[in-house]
Parts: structure tokens; C-alpha cells; sequence
């Protein structure tokens, strides 16, 4: 893989179905054994011309595929294109439209749209971990509305000028909430219906473990948000952002981000779809490369694979430094 610096490369790398094998065994088998989906076993011939490995167990289905247990299972697009397109999907900046993808890889945009509403439903699969802990450090919690360029313009500064007038004001908006757990620095994100307190509070309730630090703004439907056992603190945008180690910038970053992207590639997003690429974008951000974590585009890309293969590799294991730490059966 350390050869491989661009798309074009990978495309060719690709092309070619034994190393697309080699790559897949890789991220589904770190230990680079691969085992049976049906019984385990690890006596296994490769069959090159079918490209599906056959075990010699005494069970049905014998045979299974590389792309068995994945996303990619019940579609005709073979490896040499699936990975590629995460790829291109992994690396980009602001993500990618059917029509760019169906160009670059030479497929309909039918298929190309297809094959992004399906990586990018994998990488919305959620965490169950929660995040936090009484011991580890503070969740950034804040909410954003996303709709039109002009529009947003009037919300950010309505949100500026009069903080605490109902939020309900924005109506027709998608709003998204967000989570950043500043230690792992870990964003999650997702559409939400409102923002009453009900609805931000069973969020938080749902991914942040009890007696965690939570910083907000001053919104109301943060409040008392301690009475659910968090160590609350609020910083109040009327008069400042920042209070001590209480602020909500990094979340505060994601939406720029986020809005970055909207507002540029995905001129129109359908509230119906809007999940979807919240989630490509928690998944770029969550990935991207920092001074701790210096990822180049391979290993994003690794990673993205891993994760959308059904098992996730840690930046420790993808650098070769630890072994396998969990098989999720597939
Ligand atoms: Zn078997």
C-alpha cells in the first residue's frame, strides 16, 4: 500500500483482483490468516479465476467471496471499483458527487450513486462505546441549523445577537447535533428533530457516559442537565466563548466543516439524506490527519475499508505496532 499516493494509483493497484485480495485479507484478518464465515476453519483454497475461497468444512456454501459479510456482499460491483471509490470518498475534502464518481471511475452515475449512499451508510454505524467517563476528559455538546447559504448567514447571526430567543424561530431548518469527546478527540453527529430539551438530553443520555463533564452554551435545553449526573458546565456566548477549559470550539469546528461541505458540493441536500452525509463527514473528521496521528491518504483509506469490512482497526494496529484486539463476527 505505501506506493500507492493517488487515486489513479489505486485504481490500478485495484484492477488487479489478487491484490485486491491480499488488501482485503489484510483489513478483515490482521494476523493474515483468513477463516471460513460459516465454521472457521482456516484451511482454505483460493479459488483465482472465481475469486472466492473454498472451505473444506462439512457445511452448505462452501464457497464465499472476499466482499461476504461486508456492504459490499449482495452487489455485482466488484472489489476493483468498491475500493477505489472509498478511497476517493476517504480522502477528499469536502466529499464527492455521483457524477464526479461515475467520471473518474467509469461507471453510470447510477451505479456511482448507489455505491456512495452504501459507504456512506457504513460509516454512519454508530459506536455503542459511550463516550466519557468520570476520569476522562470534557464532551463538547452543541447544535447547528443547516440549510441555505443566505439563511445560515441570518442564523449565525441570530444566534449571536440574541442568544436565548427560542431556537424554534429557525423553522424549516435541519438541525444537527453534535458531540466531541475532547480527549479521543472522537466527533459524533446526527440529525435531530428539535431542540427541545428532551430530544438534546436523551442524546447526551445515549452517548456520554454518566458523570462525565459536559460543556454546552447557555440554551435552555441544556438545563439541569446535571440532574442526570453529569458534571454540567456552560459557557454563555452573550458574554464569552471561552471560560477557562469551558468552550465548545472544537464541535464548533466540525460545523464549519460540515457547512463547508454543504454548502459546496452538496449545493441540494434532501433532509432525508442529510444523515448520511453528516456521517461522511464525522467519518473524514474522525480520521484526518493531526500531529498525534499523522495519517497519510493509505492509511485513511485502510481505515475506511476496515471500518466498512465490519471490523475496525486501530491506527496502532494499521501501522504493524499491535496485533488483532477484536474479530466482530461477520
Ligand atoms: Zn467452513
Amino acid at each position: 500500500m505505501e506506493q500507492i499516493k493517488t487515486l489513479a494509483q489505486a485504481i490500478q493497484h485495484f484492477a488487479d483482483s489478487e491484490n485486491c485480495r491480499q488488501f482485503m485479507v489484510f483489513v478483515r484478518w490482521p494476523d493474515g490468516t483468513p477463516k471460513c464465515p460459516y465454521c472457521g476453519a482456516t484451511k482454505l483454497t483460493w479459488l483465482a479465476k472465481a475469486k472466492v475461497y473454498r472451505c473444506y468444512g462439512d457445511h452448505p456454501k462452501q464457497k464465499f467471496s472476499l466482499k461476504v459479510g461486508t456492504v459490499f456482499e449482495d452487489s455485482p460491483i466488484g472489489l476493483d471499483l468498491w475500493l477505489p471509490a472509498i478511497w476517493l470518498l476517504a480522502n477528499c475534502k469536502n466529499g464527492i458527487s455521483s457524477y464526479e464518481l461515475a467520471r473518474d471511475l467509469g461507471v453510470t452515475q447510477k451505479t456511482a450513486w448507489f455505491m456512495l449512499h452504501r459507504i456512506r451508510t457504513a460509516m454512519e454505524t454508530n459506536s455503542f462505546v459511550k463516550m466519557g467517563g468520570p476520569e476522562s476528559g470534557p464532551i463538547e455538546v452543541d447544535e447547528t441549523f443547516v440549510g441555505g447559504k443566505i439563511k445560515n448567514m441570518h442564523l449565525a447571526k441570530a444566534k449571536k445577537k440574541f442568544y436565548g430567543v427560542p431556537r424554534s424561530g429557525a423553522s424549516g431548518k435541519a438541525i444537527v447535533m453534535g458531540m466531541r469527546d475532547r480527549e479521543t478527540r472522537q466527533v459524533r453527529a446526527k440529525v435531530i428533530p428539535n431542540v427541545k430539551r428532551v430530544t438534546l438530553q436523551s442524546e447526551i443520555l445515549k452517548h456520554v457516559e454518566k458523570k462525565s463533564k459536559v460543556f454546552t452554551d447557555s440554551w435552555h435545553g441544556y438545563y439541569n442537565l446535571a440532574a442526570n449526573d453529569f458534571v454540567h458546565e456552560t459557557v454563555n456566548h452573550l458574554e464569552e466563548y471561552v471560560r477557562g477549559e469551558v468552550h465548545t470550539q472544537g464541535i464548533e469546528n466540525f460545523w464549519s466543516l460540515l457547512k463547508r461541505g454543504l454548502n459546496g458540493t452538496y449545493v441540494a441536500v434532501e433532509p432525508f439524506h442529510l444523515d448520511k452525509y453528516v456521517a461522511e463527514q464525522v467519518f473524514r473528521f474522525n480520521n484526518r490527519a493531526t500531529k498525534d496521528n499523522p495519517l497519510n491518504d493509505a492509511d485513511r483509506f485502510t481505515l475506511a475499508v476496515s471500518q466498512i469490512a465490519g471490523k475496525r482497526l486501530t491506527y496502532a494496529e494499521l501501522t504493524g505496532k499491535v496485533g488483532e484486539t477484536s474479530a466482530e463476527p461477520f
